[in-house]
């Protein structure tokens, strides 16, 4: 890949497709309904979902209408599910594009009922059971109540029951079994008031690696699918990471002992000779604004590992590199992903900068191209978004 922007991601659909593969081995008999919500996860949602609908799944978790609604343009004609809640402003747009959307009250029910029948439509709702997360989702007592009210609503149409977990640890986590026993319980009731059984659909990355038992109808991972593992799951499981974050340098130079580098000085160089490199990626792309405070943020430049010194500016940061003697301006600089011998995970990002990995990748910003490939056979464009 020649250096031709200031800042790309590579997303490798290869290593998408494999993981997508992996997860549907995992999900045994239950569908796998990829979480495509912000953006992807920052990997850019059309190409993603263009993947998926190739690879012939079902249905896609979206974050709100919005999204929904860029997938349609795009030619993404799959059922999609908005797994939290929307605002009543997006209930139109759920209508005109055939969106289903998660309910977790009856008040909820009400109204998405009078919007539908205004507009002569059918909405499918997805009833979200709480059992523990404690946000979106009606409690387990009041289950039946609001699957009566959704059954009593000719124009909703009732396409599953779902919960989410709070657990990053899956079924490694008791909290996960108990919430797990909640969802079967009122899966069970709903069964019985309606006289038929939902579909069931409960099961985040976590949860289906973690092997929850039983399974269920349907599952709805995200991270896994971009091969990004909860990192205290253990085992490897075979999943592959999709993307790689690059920049180039754009300026080399040499600075004297005791010089300040970066907003508020937070880095001061200690050799007589230290040979800083600047970077044309900052935290409006995503790269978190501590991340070289610790002294161990890393990038890796000529497969050797530098250090990010001192702040991470808007649009800018600094590495130190004065033991790559040979480097020079226009080097490939890897922030995520392999370079020779050496690889930095986005796990790694995470934990050099305090958070969890889905913030660094949701984070990456719009100004950093994503670059799509087939196991390096690049293909530009791919994400972009046509009006049908
Ligand atoms: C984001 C999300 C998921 C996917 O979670 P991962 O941990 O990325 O697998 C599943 N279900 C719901 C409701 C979500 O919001």
């Amino acid at each position: 890949m020649d250096s031709k922007h200031r800042a790309w991601a590579e997303i490798n659909l290869g290593a998408f497709r494999r993981n997508l593969r992996r997860t549907r081995k995992q999900a045994g008999k239950a569908a796998v309904w990829p979480v495509l919500k912000a953006n992807a996860y920052g990997h850019g949602a059309i190409a993603i979902a263009r993947a998926c609908a190739e690879e012939g799944v079902e249905r896609l978790g979206v974050g709100d209408s919005r999204e929904a609604i860029q997938l349609r343009y795009s030619g993404v004609e799959l059922p999609l599910l908005v797994l939290g809640t929307v605002i009543n402003a997006e209930v139109p747009d759920l209508l005109e594009h055939n969106v289903e959307v998660g309910v977790h009250s009856e008040s909820r029910v009400h109204a998405l009922g009078d919007v539908a029948r205004e507009h002569g439509k059918t909405l499918g709702v997805h009833l979200k059971v709480d059992t523990g997360m404690g946000r979106l989702g009606v409690r387990p007592e009041a289950v039946l109540r609001v699957a009566g009210a959704i059954a009593a609503e000719p124009a909703l149409q009732l396409r599953g029951l779902m919960t989410h977990y709070a657990s990053s640890q899956g079924t490694f986590d008791e909290f996960t079994h108990g919430q797990h026993a909640l969802f079967l319980a009122a899966a069970a009731e709903v069964s019985h008031e309606l006289g038929a059984r939902p579909t069931l659909h409960s099961a985040n990355s976590a949860a289906l690696y973690t092997n929850l038992h039983p399974i269920g109808d349907a599952v709805r991972p995200g991270i896994s699918l971009f091969g990004i593992q909860p990192e205290n799951l253990g085992a490897k499981v075979g999943l592959e990471p999709v993307l790689s974050l690059r920049t180039q340098i754009v300026f080399i130079k040499d600075i004297p002992a005791a010089t300040p580098v970066g907003y508020e000085g937070c880095w001061t160089s200690h050799l007589s000779k230290t040979r800083i490199a600047t970077l044309p990626i900052g935290y409006n792309d995503g790269i978190p604004y501590r991340v070289g405070l610790s002294g161990n943020g890393q990038v890796l430049v000529r497969g050797q590992r530098c250090p990010l010194i001192g702040t991470v500016s808007m649009d800018y940061c600094t590495i130190d590199i004065t033991h790559v003697t040979d480097a020079s301006v226009g080097d490939v600089v890897t922030l995520i992903g392999k370079d020779g011998l050496e690889s930095i995970s986005t796990c790694d990002v995470a934990r050099v900068a305090g958070t969890i990995p889905y913030e660094i990748t949701c984070r990456l910003g719009s100004r950093v191209k994503r670059c799509y490939h087939e196991d390096l056979g690049f293909k530009e464009a791919s994400g972009n978004m046509s009006k049908p």
